[in-house]
């Protein structure tokens, strides 16, 4: 057994991480801080390969795959119980699968809308109502929705992305008035950019006039996200809920 393989003793061992798009980019990243502090995680992405390969490369043991789209409401509804039977609990959700589907406002067609919602925020909705009633029954559990600081200032050409990120900062404050009392805490983080494939595509150009606006003057990384996310499923978040956390390097303030 290699020292990576090892069972890791950090502030979450015991517990059990599910992330949804954890196979690439951020939720990667996020799925590698949970294993760091200790959890066991549930890699989920569309292609039940990717997600077994993730999650046989992270750190610590007893971590696997699962594929599911999560604008497919049937495919929600078979993934909560399948994690909760493989590891026998579920503690913390990551809602950090997400799309753009980008055009100007007169552009943007009815299944644009419906692609970039169903994904963002109807799926994060489905896999919180499945994991609550686990949560709500175990008196534990902390809920982390990936937004985007878009969900707070819009974007040209983003109508339906920054409806679904504002939708989701929302969601979080109403599950988490409704789910404190029963020691559930829900949470947004909201990245600024952060190198990914979701921003690979932009030119040199576009980003060093980026970066331009970006106080610390760099994009982020995964890893600031994973930072973060690790952060608020800890013991030293117990009292945080309903939360924005903007980690954009002071972009917007
Ligand atoms: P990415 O590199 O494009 O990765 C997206 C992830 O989501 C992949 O793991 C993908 O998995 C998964 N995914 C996409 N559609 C899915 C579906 N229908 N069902 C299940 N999984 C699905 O994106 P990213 O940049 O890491 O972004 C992650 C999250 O952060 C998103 O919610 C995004 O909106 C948010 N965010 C990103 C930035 C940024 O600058 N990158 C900024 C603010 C917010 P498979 O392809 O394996 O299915």
């Amino acid at each position: 057994m290699t020292e990576s393989k090892t069972m890791l003793g950090g502030e979450l061992a015991g517990q059990v991480a599910l992330v949804t798009g954890g196979t690439r980019g951020i939720g990667r990243a996020i799925a590698e801080a949970l294993a760091a502090g200790g959890a066991r995680v549930a890699v989920v992405g569309r292609s039940a390969e990717r997600a077994a390969a993730v999650a046989a490369e992270l750190p610590g043991s007893g971590h696997q795959g699962f594929a599911c789209d999560v604008a497919d409401p049937d495919s929600i509804a078979a993934l909560v119980p399948a994690v909760e039977e493989a590891f026998g609990s579920l503690d913390i959700l990551v809602n950090n699968a997400g799309i753009t589907e980008d055009n100007l406002l007169m552009r943007l067609r009815d299944e644009d809308w419906d692609r970039v919602l169903d994904t963002n925020l109807k799926g994060a909705f489905l896999l919180i109502r499945a994991v609550s009633k686990g949560m709500m029954r175990r008196r534990h559990g902390r809920i982390i929705n990936i937004s985007s600081v878009v969900g707070l200032t819009g974007n040209k050409g983003q109508v339906n992305y920054a409806a679904s990120k504002a939708g989701l900062i929302g969601m979080t404050k109403a599950v988490a008035k409704e789910l404190a009392s029963r020691n559930i805490l829900c949470n947004a983080v909201a990245p600024g950019f952060i190198e990914t494939d979701m921003t690979a595509a932009m030119t040199e150009e576009a980003q060093s006039a980026l970066k331009g606006q970006i106080p610390v003057g760099r994009l982020g990384k995964p890893e600031d996200i994973g930072a973060v996310v690790r952060f608020l499923a800890g013991p030293g978040a117990s009292y945080i809920t309903g939360q924005v956390i903007v980690v954009d390097g002071g972009m917007v303030m």
